[in-house]
């Protein structure tokens, strides 16, 4: 999630599945996605808790979507939330953006 458009959007919090490395926890390295946060997938894999959920919503998520949200644990969120649609804050959506808004009847960027 990013600043601006993002922060009155949080459609890809709440529409995917968010996986990653073990080694991106708290417990593994300084400044890491809290523990709590995430669930097991396998030994070598995290998802954060409630992405697979139904209907999806990150826990870290706080906030209303379409309106005003922010990312509980933005400074230690995943590299998929990291990567994710990077010219969102922009206002330059990608697909996998344009569907999770469509997904919360948000039109694209
Ligand atoms: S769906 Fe797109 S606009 Fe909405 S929070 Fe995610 S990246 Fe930002
Ligand atoms: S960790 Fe933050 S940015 Fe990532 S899905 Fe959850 S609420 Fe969104």
């Amino acid at each position: 999630m990013h600043e601006d458009h993002c922060t009155r959007c949080g459609a890809c919090c709440a529409a995917y599945r968010v996986d990653f490395h073990r080694a991106e926890l708290a417990s593994c390295e300084a400044g890491g996605v809290p523990d709590a946060m995430a669930v097991q997938v396998t030994a070598m894999l995290r998802r954060m808790r409630g992405t697979d959920e139904a209907p999806p919503r990150c826990a870290a998520l706080e906030g209303e979507i379409g309106r005003s949200v922010r990312c509980s644990i933005y400074s230690s969120r995943p590299s998929p939330c990291r990567d994710f649609a990077p010219y969102a804050a922009l206002g330059i959506g990608d697909d996998a953006c344009r569907r999770a808004r469509l997904r919360h009847g948000l039109p694209p960027l």
